[in-house]
Parts: structure tokens; C-alpha cells; sequence
């Protein structure tokens, strides 16, 4: 059987490995700044780029590339650069591919983090964002100016799980001369592959479901090799240093090995958990792509084929209601994170999206009695009675 034929969760096991002169069976952590030349000829050679090699962990690391192989594997991505959060994979490939001048046509319901970064930041190197609807494919072609270079989104999307077709803006970027970036943290390509369907570099928050337990931070950017290396990611990351370190790398590698079996576990409980949400009377509106009732399930079902492991609902009341529930909990974390082996639940409205403006929020859709919760691997039965206490 060829490379190209193995399952994503084989990928995640059996690709990416370079044993060591010791011949470990578990992935070395090669914990090291720099790496030794055996001569003065040889360290002149590696620098020139004459000949491949590791110099300095900036630049490459065993376990790092170990990790990048492993994912551009799994994604279907020619390359990968692994980042030292995903907050820097997101910079690292604007920085790369984008000069001042440039336009990037946006979803309006990205990670809070994002929007501050294409707003606050990017601007003030003369890099223009337009924000969009995430699921109007119309606004995004007429959002299209002759500087335009790149579409960015999540689907779904953080934290009213909006799906973005992908192929159907992968197609418009194409027509448009633009590239498409696609932030597949909710997913993974356990559930959606947006190479696959026509995008040209996908994001990763690693820090969410690739780790899985909440352990470190890291990112990655991956996409054809000459977007990467000739387009300048990989060299604004060796130049500038939001390298993802080898500890941090090889915690990943061991969190891809359970991948699928994780998100396939999230998932189960996720449905379970919306299913329960929506059938309660304090509940007002449930957003989870895998319910019928989603708006754009259909569309789910074929990209993604779960509704993923992130759940939103509307508690009525408000604020102060959707706080009773987070403070009448025992059991689950009051966290912003996702994507952990354990639940959390968040209050977007104050927290992940707090720094935007109340204006952006309500664009958004993203009100005062929103609630998020990130299901993990406890039994269903526990989460609910948790949540039922602040809901009576
Ligand atoms: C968390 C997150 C990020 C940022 O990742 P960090 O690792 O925290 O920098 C980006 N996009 C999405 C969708 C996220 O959930």
C-alpha cells in the first residue's frame, strides 16, 4: 500500500518518523539549541545551504520536522512550518505571503484574537481587511479589489459554528487570482481536509484538539511548497523566531498518535450534549452543525461529516443567566481554551470575544446570554447534571 492511500489516523502514526542511531520506538525529543559540525567546511556548507542539515533550532529541529512531516501528512499539504502558537501561524503567513499594500478579504466570525490581529495590528502596516459574512459566498467575490491576495476563515466558525463552503469560496478565490486560507482548528483532518477542497494553506491552533490535553501551545501553517519556502513563510519564521519549540513539538506528536479516536469521541458526546440542549426550556437557541435544525447541516455533513466537538447555546435571561450556569458548575472547567480531554465552558460575550467591539459582537451574532462549551470525554450524563444545576 502507497503513502498516499493511508487513513489520517495511520498517518498519525506511522509517518513522520526518523529513528535515531538508538532505533527508539517512541519519537526522540531532540531538546538541543544548536546542532554540532563535524568540520569548519561543513558549518560553512549548512549555512550556504549547500548542504541539508539542522544548524540551529530557530531554523529546524529534528522533532519539529518530525511534527510538520506528520501533519502535512495527515492534511494532504505538500508542507508544513510549525509555529509556536497559532496566533503566530496566522502571522507567520501573512507576514510570509503579503506585502503593504495588500487586501484580505475575511469572515467577519473568526477568533477573536484574529480580528484584533487583521484590525489592529496588520493595518497599521497598510495590510487592508474586509470582513464578510462567513456563509455568503456573493459578499466575499464583491469584497474582491484588484490588491486583494487572500481569503482567511474558520469553519466553522468560533463560537456560533457558521460552516464557510469551502470549495464553493476555493473556487471564487481561484477566479479571483487569491489565495485561501482556511483555519481548520475546530475540524483537524480527522474531520475536513481543506486542501482536499480547493484551499491553498490551512491554519492550526495546535494548542487545541492536535495536543488534545491542554498541555502547550503551537501552531502550524501548511500549503504547496513553493507558498512556504519560495513565498516566504518558512523564512519570516527563521528570520524573525515564533519557532515552535521541540518540547513543545514532540507533545504534539504524541497528542496527533489519539487524534482520531479523541475527535471521534468529542463528537459523540457533542451531539449528545446539543441534542439535550435543545430539548431544554431554558435554552433559547442551539448552534451545533450536527443538528438537523443547523441551517447549514447538510453542508456540514459533507465537509466536515461530524459536527465537531464545540457546542454553543443561548440561555434565556441574558448575561446573568448564562453566568448562573458557569457559577453553579462543579465539574467543568471555566476556561477559554477548547479542544481539551476536558469540558469547558466559556461566556464568549466577556471573555474570547470581550476585546472587540460591541458593534463587531453583534455583527457577529454573538450576544450576552451566548454560552460555549467545548465537550470532552467525560460521560454526557455528568457534563448535563453539571449544567442542568445553573439552568433550574
Ligand atoms: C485558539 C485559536 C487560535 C489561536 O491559537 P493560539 O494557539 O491560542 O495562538 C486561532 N484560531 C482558532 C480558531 C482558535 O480557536
Amino acid at each position: 500500500m502507497s503513502d498516499d492511500q493511508l487513513k489520517p489516523e495511520t498517518r498519525a502514526l506511522r509517518t513522520g518518523i526518523h529513528r535515531s542511531q538508538f532505533n527508539e520506538h517512541s519519537e526522540a525529543l531532540f531538546l538541543t539549541s544548536s546542532f554540532v559540525f563535524d568540520s569548519a567546511a561543513q558549518a560553512a556548507a549548512r549555512f550556504s545551504g549547500e548542504e541539508s542539515g539542522n544548524i540551529y533550532s530557530r531554523f529546524t529541529n529534528p522533532t519539529v520536522t518530525a511534527l510538520e512531516e506528520r501533519l502535512a501528512a495527515m492534511e494532504g499539504a505538500e508542507t508544513c512550518v510549525a509555529t509556536s502558537t497559532g496566533m503566530s501561524a496566522i502571522l507567520a503567513c501573512i507576514m510570509g505571503l503579503l506585502s503593504a499594500g495588500d487586501h484580505v478579504v475575511a469572515s467577519q466570525s473568526l477568533f477573536g484574537a484574529t480580528v484584533n490581529l487583521f484590525n489592529n495590528i496588520l493595518k497599521k502596516f497598510n495590510v487592508q481587511t474586509t470582513f464578510v459574512s462567513a456563509t455568503d459566498l456573493n459578499a466575499w467575490e464583491a469584497a474582491v479589489q484588484p490588491n486583494t491576495k487572500l481569503f482567511f476563515l474558520e469553519t466553522p466558525s468560533n463560537p456560533l459554528t457558521e460552516i464557510s463552503d469551502i470549495a464553493g469560496l476555493a473556487s471564487i478565490a481561484r477566479k479571483s487570482g487569491v489565495w485561501l486560507a482556511v483555519d481548520n482548528c475546530f475540524c483537524t483532518p480527522i474531520l475536513q481536509k481543506p486542501i482536499e477542497l480547493g484551499a491553498d494553506i490551512v491554519i492550526h491552533s495546535a494548542t487545541k484538539y492536535l495536543d488534545g490535553q491542554g498541555r502547550v501551545l503551537g501552531g502550524a501553517v501548511l500549503g504547496s511548497r513553493e507558498l512556504m519556502m519560495e513565498g516566504g513563510v518558512f523564512s519570516f519564521l527563521r528570520t524573525a523566531g515564533p519557532t515552535l519549540s521541540a518540547f513543545n513539538a514532540w507533545v504534539i506528536l504524541k497528542g496527533l498518535e489519539t487524534l482520531k479516536v479523541r475527535i471521534d469521541a468529542h463528537s459523540r458526546n457533542a451531539l449528545q450534549m446539543a441534542q439535550w440542549l435543545a430539548a431544554h426550556p431554558k435554552i433559547e437557541r442551539v448552534f451545533y452543525p450536527g443538528l438537523q435544525s443547523h441551517p447549514q447541516h447538510a453542508l456540514a455533513m459533507r465537509q466536515q461529516s461530524t459536527g465537531g466537538g464545540i457546542v454553543s447555546f443561548e440561555v434565556s435571561g441574558g448575561r446573568e443567566a448564562a453566568w448562573r450556569v458557569i457559577d453553579n458548575t462543579r465539574l467543568v472547567s471555566i476556561t477559554a481554551n477548547l479542544g481539551d480531554v476536558k469540558t469547558t465552558l466559556t461566556h464568549p460575550a466577556t471573555t474570547t470575544h470581550g476585546r472587540i467591539s460591541q458593534e463587531a459582537r453583534d455583527v457577529a451574532g454573538i450576544t450576552d446570554g451566548l454560552l460555549r462549551i467545548a465537550v470532552g470525554l467525560e460521560a454526557v450524563e455528568d457534563i448535563q447534571a453539571d449544567l442542568a444545576r445553573g439552568l433550574s
